[in-house]
């Protein structure tokens, strides 16, 4: 069932499209990742689902409702955590807690204790005092307190560490447990690749791929370490295979996942006495739509696709 559903979403500044066409869509107990590099537009469409920017042409619906003129009634059961915090200077961190908390509707104590604890803040101090860090904490714990159906979140952890990084993933994970749907932006592709059940990712406006991550994965690369009795001659002439390096341990280079078996053909030939493989990252995928054209031109040594 889908939650969320962005249809030919268009929005304009002016002469300048900001999103040119997006569809998404975030399904019941689902965390969809939202990702692309800064400028791509993916804080302009969390705008328009909170109800804060008017589509330029599109339709938005959140539980069937119309992102616009339904903003009220659909923000009673979203919790939304921006990437910039920003609070009230002269009530504490607790207080702006309480206060989120409440406006949802919500009440769960121990659960507000508990994440205070895990993210190890401060509640008692004014938040004019705090850091972006420990903005984004109190953002954070008002939102995971919330009883929402909804996360909506914008790059939330940029400000946090890594120790912290944890434990968001951890309330991320909860959330879903519960059966909660989370769209969660990102550029750090980590956090997106261990907990998205799919992603899509946007770049200048536009939706470039969506799918599960094994879905993606195809369009990705393999690397490969690669030691053989004979040397391997040639090997930079195979088709999908790219960044070959010499190694002390043997040859170390990447496969495109397509291509795997006919290189696999071609190195057994030399005799393999070791080979060690590293699974895709979705790092790599994201760099091939990074470069501008979904060529491998500009990538440096063997990167020709
Ligand atoms: P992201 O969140 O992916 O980094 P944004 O959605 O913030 O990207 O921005 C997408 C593009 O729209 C950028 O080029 C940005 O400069 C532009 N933009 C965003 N908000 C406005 C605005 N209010 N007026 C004009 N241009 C804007
Ligand atoms: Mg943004």
């Amino acid at each position: 069932m889908s939650l969320l559903r962005v249809t030919n979403l268009t929005k304009k500044f002016g002469k300048f499209t900001a999103l040119d066409g997006v569809n998404m869509e975030v399904n019941k107990g689902e965390v969809f990742g939202f990702i692309g590099p800064n400028g791509a537009g993916k804080s302009t469409t969390i705008r328009v689902l909170l109800g804060i920017l008017k589509a330029t042409e599109g339709e938005v619906k959140i539980f069937g409702k119309d992102a616009w003129k339904s903003a009220v009634d659909i923000h009673k059961r979203i919790a939304y955590v921006p990437g910039d915090v920003n609070l009230w200077p002269n009530l504490t961190g607790g207080e702006v807690i309480d206060l989120f908390v409440k406006l949802r509707g919500g009440n769960n104590k121990n659960r507000r204790e508990e994440l205070i604890r895990k993210f190890d803040l401060d509640p008692s101090k004014k938040c004019r005092t705090y850091s972006k860090g420990n903005r984004q904490k109190v953002a954070l714990v008002a939102a995971f307190s919330s009883d929402a159906d909804l996360y909506i979140l914008d790059e939330p952890t940029s400000g946090l560490d890594p120790l912290m990084e944890q434990v968001f993933q951890e309330c991320v994970m909860d959330a879903k447990n519960e059966g909660k749907s989370v769209l969660l932006s990102s550029h750090i592709l980590s956090e997106v690749e261990k907990l998205c059940d799919r992603v899509g990712i946007i770049r200048q406006g536009k939706i470039i791929e969506t799918g599960t991550l094994s879905e993606l994965r195809h369009l990705t690369r393999t690397n490969l370490l690669v030691e053989t009795k004979q040397p391997m001659t040639s090997l930079s002439e195979l088709k999908g295979v790219h960044d070959i390096e010499e190694k002390e341990q043997g040859l170390s280079f990447q496969v495109d996942t397509e291509e795997m078996d006919n290189v696999m053909k071609h190195i057994s030939q030399y005799g393999i006495v070791k080979l060690e493989s590293a699974p895709p990252k979705l790092e790599d995928l994201f760099m091939r739509h990074y470069d501008g054209t979904d060529t491998t031109a500009n990538r440096g040594v063997g990167g020709v696709s």
